[in-house]
């Protein structure tokens, strides 16, 4: 057993320090900000809390599985509430009729009944294509998620090697051709197409394998953890506390301390020195490498990242708003008919904010009713942006970059406009703005990318980025940037991608949970 320090106090470095140090290792995380939770933030302001990160809770099993290896369960943890419908959808209004939404629910029978009602005898192909998105994912989670690819014994097995040639076909393709060869709505094509952004990438570019994304929503469903995504920080600090490990706060790593080729520790910009056998950084890989390490000790040194795509910046703006909004649904999304136009806009040659956006609506008080006051409501929009903190830092009350606030403004008329809500701005009592600047800043994000790696063939799987430098011994990583992706439930199988490097163990699938303990 060894002592081991881990940068970061995000999702990704407390769920490592808590697997590590529930498997006997002596563990410290150092976080450079004065709150943990990374990314996975919240914001208080005049009654609101506003989670300023995650809102979709997907994959659950991932943290039914994450939660059984530390003894516990996260239905003891956390208090999940599945959310009908899924999620709302609003096409681009082309005339001033009422505005309706479509409502998803997640279940075989409903989304077959949505998809003949919009598309008639669409139903039947929905079904086969959520048997290949379920085969395709569990396939992921059992071969491929929980894979270091420190050898290639996975890759080999022989159900993989019999399924090569259909595997090959879904990682060439594309996933909106994958899409558009089976459905003609464009609604319909667009609610298949969109959680490739999950995935911090565009459908044009996602391998047709992403369809499995469609089994969460479509299938599995979408839950809230009541209390806010907070609760899941809270709820896997508390266990890796319990287990002995010590949370540093405020005091950012500087280096990382090296002795020949053989890690020794970190220093801080406070000066102090953390000593450990072992280190994991789930801070931003470009930032680990190209800032912590000296230039001969970089696996991923600046060049190599010119051939690397980030995820999209995100602009984000808080709204505390008085009165009910029935129009929207806990989820909503706002479809533009610029479809690949949005895409081109934020991935291509000619990165711009889109105009208008297809915008994400998150609106938490419809479950939650802690998360605003009384006769109020919490929304958070999220529209993506290329990852350029030229984009800008947000602010609150308007104080932002203008070039950030403007794209909050049209963000705000355009909910108004598309869901019917005529006097949103003026019904506006808290607004916060945030942009890639913050996450640059805040994060040391690579060019201020809110997620992380984006999810091409180039970056998925075994071409991804691993958990181990290549350059030096000890050094080990976690998190959105590294394998197996982005999102929280990809993070905290990274964590437990550490555990099986530190085991030496080289099997492709979750490890075996231990027996329950009572706690
Ligand atoms: C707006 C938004 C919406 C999202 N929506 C969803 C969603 O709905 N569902 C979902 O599953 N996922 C979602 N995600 C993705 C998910 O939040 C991230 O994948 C995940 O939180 C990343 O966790 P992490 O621990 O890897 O990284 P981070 O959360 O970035 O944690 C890294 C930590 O390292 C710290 N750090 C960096 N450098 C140093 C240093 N030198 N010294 C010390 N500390 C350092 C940082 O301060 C940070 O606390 C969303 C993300 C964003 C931004």
């Amino acid at each position: 057993m060894s002592t081991c320090v881990v940068i970061g106090a995000g999702i990704s470095g407390l769920a490592t320090a808590a697997l590590l140090a529930a498997d006997g290792h002596e563990v410290c995380v150092v976080e450079g900000r004065e709150e943990t939770g990374g990314r996975v933030g919240a914001w208080s302001r005049d009654g609101f809390t506003f989670d300023t990160g995650p809102s979709w809770y997907l994959m659950p099993e991932v943290f039914d599985h994450f939660f059984a290896m530390l003894g516990t369960s996260a239905e003891r943890e956390l208090d999940l509430v599945p959310l009908t419908p899924a999620y709302r959808v609003y096409p681009e209004p082309h005339d001033d009729t009422t505005r309706e939404g479509v409502d998803v629910v997640s279940g075989r029978a409903e989304v077959r009944a949505l998809f003949d009602e919009r598309e008639p005898g669409s139903g039947e192909r929905i079904e086969r294509y959520l048997d290949s998105a379920r085969e395709a994912y569990e396939l992921a989670v059992d071969r491929f998620l929980y894979d270091t690819y420190a050898s290639t014994q996975g890759l080999r097995d022989r159900d993989i090697l019999r399924r090569l040639p259909r595997l090959a076909g879904l990682l060439t393709g594309r996933l909106q051709k994958h899409i558009d060869r089976r459905f003609k709505d464009p609604l319909l094509r667009r609610i298949l197409a969109y959680p490739a952004v999950f995935l911090g990438t565009s459908p044009y570019e996602a391998p047709s394998l992403y369809h499995l994304m469609s089994h969460l929503d479509l299938d599995e469903g979408v839950l809230y953890p009541r209390g806010g995504f907070r609760e899941v920080i809270r709820a896997i600090e508390t266990l890796a506390r319990d287990r002995g490990v010590q949370i540093h706060t405020g005091d950012e790593v500087s280096e990382i301390i090296l002795e020949g080729r053989r890690v020794t520790g970190v220093r801080t910009a406070s000066g102090t020195v953390h000593r450990a056998e072992t280190v994991v950084s789930t801070a931003d890989l470009h930032h680990t490498e190209t800032a912590l390490l000296p230039r001969s000790a970089q696996s991923h040194p600046a060049r190599s990242w010119r051939r690397r795509t980030p995820s999209p910046g995100a602009a984000l703006v808080l709204l505390g708003v008085r009165g009910e909004l029935p129009q929207l649904a806990h989820h909503t999304l706002l479809f533009a008919d610029g479809w690949k136009e949005n895409f081109d806009a934020i991935f291509g040659p000619d990165a711009h904010a889109p105009d208008p956006a297809s915008i994400y609506v998150c609106r938490p008080s419809a479950t939650d009713p802690n998360v605003a006051p009384p006769e109020h409501e919490n929304l958070f929009l999220l529209v993506p942006v290329p990852a350029d903190p030229s984009i800008g830092s947000g602010g609150i009350d308007g104080g932002g970059d203008t070039s950030l606030e403007e794209i909050a403004d049209r963000a705000i008329a355009q909910v108004s406009e598309w869901a019917g809500i005529a006097d949103l701005a003026d019904r506006i009592v808290v607004r916060r703005t945030i942009g890639p600047g913050d996450f640059e800043r805040d994060f040391h994000a690579w060019r201020g990318n809110a997620l992380g790696l984006a999810h091409t063939l180039r970056q998925s799987a075994v071409f991804r980025p691993r958990n181990v430098s290549s350059t030096v011994d000890g050094l080990f990583y976690a998190g959105a940037s590294v394998l197996p992706g982005i999102g929280l439930p990809m993070c905290l199988i990274s964590a437990e991608l550490v555990l099986k490097r530190l085991r030496g163990d080289l099997t492709a699938g979750p490890l075996a949970e231990p027996a329950r303990e009572t706690r």
